[in-house]
């Protein structure tokens, strides 16, 4: 499998517990804003077998609870992903899946094996901009798909989008998003460009929390459960 590293452990990538982190290399969007630059384009990776990680796992597995796969997009590297969860599994660890939710198929075989315990799915926009914050031409009805079979298999699982200045920030990019994903868990999380991002001319400030605030309290009132994630608060129910 092709990997950006491993973070040993983290208190912020699982709601409530603490996990490991696998970094997949290699995803199938472009969203311009995003800050794993590394992770999506380049040579910046390491070849290692899933016997690696678990050792990794194992290694922490007294201080942690669960594994966290993300990326990139983990999806992309199917055979590697689902091994090492049922690795993670016999090691009585808690998986999450963080995905961009393009792959349906994927994300089936998975719930349907019990191989996951949450689904972190990302919500780039509201359906008229899903093209330019994806990055791609984007086939919504995958979005769709993944979003049924997460409900339909019943874990727990959050859609959550990145709020970017400019972009979508408009409080009718959010209106138009609750009607695209209906009634979910769903998190706003603030945009922060560190380190620069993967569309070289995106010129985005830091996402403002007020502003933040202000928009999930529109996801609120039509009936979602909602919080916000920012650097200065952490994680707050809204
Ligand atoms: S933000 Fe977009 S491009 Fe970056 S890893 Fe996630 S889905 Fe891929």
């Amino acid at each position: 499998m092709r990997i950006g590293g491993v973070l040993d452990m983290s208190t912020v990538d699982y709601p409530g517990k603490i996990s490991s982190v696998v970094f997949f290399h290699g995803c199938n969007f472009r969203c311009p804003f995003c800050y794993n630059v590394s992770l999506v384009e380049g040579e910046d990776y390491r070849e290692v077998g899933t016997k690696d990680i678990l050792g990794e796992l194992k290694k922490n597995r007294e201080f942690i609870d669960a594994v966290v796969m993300t990326g990139g997009e983990p999806t992309l590297q199917p055979e590697a992903l689902e091994e090492l969860s049922r690795q993670a599994k016999d090691l009585k660890l808690l998986v999450k899946l963080d995905t961009n939710g393009y792959t349906p198929d994927i994300l089936r075989k998975l719930l349907k094996s019990g191989l996951l315990d949450f689904v972190s799915l990302d919500i780039k926009a509201s359906p008229e901009k899903y093209n330019r914050l994806a990055g791609i031409n984007c086939d919504l009805n995958k979005i769709k798909q993944s979003i049924q079979i997460i409900r339909n298999y019943g874990v727990e699982y959050e859609l959550r989008t990145t709020i970017v200045p400019g972009q979508n920030d408009d409080p009718e990019d959010i209106r138009k998003i609750c009607d695209f994903i209906g009634s979910s868990p769903y998190v706003l999380q603030q945009f922060r460009p560190e380190g620069g991002t993967l569309g070289k001319s995106l010129k985005a400030e830091k996402m403002d929390k007020n502003k933040l605030e202000k928009l999930a309290e529109i996801s609120k009132e039509r009936g979602l459960k909602v919080k916000i994630r920012t650097e200065e608060g952490g994680e707050e129910v809204v």
